[in-house]
């Protein structure tokens, strides 16, 4: 392992991960530059003034979220000029992740000042890693939209996708969303959701859509708090024109006895692949 960065860089921008429901989640490192920068820019100062308070942190605080975090640069960059550090946190988790902070970062690397991570919770990469489900290849989607209409549409868009999907969802729209996932991925498709992580009521329970949502509707209190939802890819279809290792093999077998022509129609009949396809790829060997 390399040498820690132990002390603040100064000046900076600090991305800090905060827990997800679990205090004793927040890394030392996290707090210690919490206890060290200049300013902490939050969400919801209040939110994070609890967190601060906890570990006895006290800090200077601004808010940055959705609706002022244009403006906000401006002012993050003149405490970065004059040499300070801040540090930025969300509600919850990583920022930037569903999160406020993109904006800034982007403005803060551009006018070439150092971004620095400070790794932690995050809620989609908790689920995933507990859930069982592939995780080679995942797609994150964050929230789907609220409306009925544009939620299906999104899931349609999604519904060939091979790599695991992944979602946030809460307690208003995990019902609805979950019965749009069925309409559009099918019944069967695999489900896992993972609620309340980290905190007292945490659940993590998988199965067929269909069994999923029987499950969910016979207990309300399934229905409560926060939700990552993983759904398995959908199989992969080889494509029409892709020949597989049979029909090479058949395919060769033919060339040997017939000129190409005849082998590649002989070998379409058998094997399903396109003769066009079967005789380009006679030619090219
Ligand atoms: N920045 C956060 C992160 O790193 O995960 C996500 C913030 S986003 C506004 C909030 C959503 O994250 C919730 O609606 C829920 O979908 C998910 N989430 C946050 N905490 C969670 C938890 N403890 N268990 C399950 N999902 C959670």
């Amino acid at each position: 392992m390399s040498e820690a960065i132990t002390r603040p860089v100064f000046p900076a921008l600090y991305v800090v991960a905060t827990p997800i429901g679990n205090l004793a989640d927040l890394s030392p490192r996290a707090v210690e530059v919490l206890g060290t920068v200049d300013l902490v820019a939050a969400e919801d100062t209040r939110h994070s003034g609890r967190l601060l308070a906890h570990f006895n942190i006290k800090a200077a605080m601004i808010s940055v979220h959705d609706h002022n975090e244009r403006q906000r640069c401006e002012l993050i960059l003149k405490h970065l000029q004059q040499g300070e550090s801040i540090a930025l946190v969300s509600d919850a988790g990583t920022p930037l992740i569903s999160d406020p902070g993109y904006a800034l970062v982007k403005a803060v690397r551009e006018a070439g000042f150092q971004v620095v991570p400070v790794p932690g919770c995050c809620a989609f990469v908790a689920a995933l890693s507990a859930s069982g489900m592939p995780s080679d290849r995942f797609q994150f989607e964050g929230f789907l939209p609220a409306k009925g209409n544009a939620r299906r549409q999104r899931l349609e868009a999604l519904k060939d996708a091979p790599m695991t999907l992944i979602f946030y969802e809460s307690t208003h729209r995990i019902v609805d969303s979950l019965a749009d996932m069925e309409a559009v991925f099918g019944a069967q498709r695999y489900v896992v959701i993972a609620r309340e992580l980290t905190k007292t009521f945490e659940t993590i329970h998988g199965d067929a859509l269909s069994g999923l949502r029987q499950w969910l509707a016979a207990d309300a209190n399934q229905q409560k708090g926060e939700f990552v939802v993983l759904v398995q890819g959908a199989p992969e279809v080889a494509a029409a024109d892709e020949i597989d290792a049979q029909a090479l093999r058949i395919l060769k077998l033919l060339a040997e006895e017939l000129p190409p022509k005849q082998a590649a129609g002989l070998a379409a009949k058998i094997t399903g692949v396109k003769k066009n396809r079967l005789y380009q790829q006679l030619i090219a060997d």
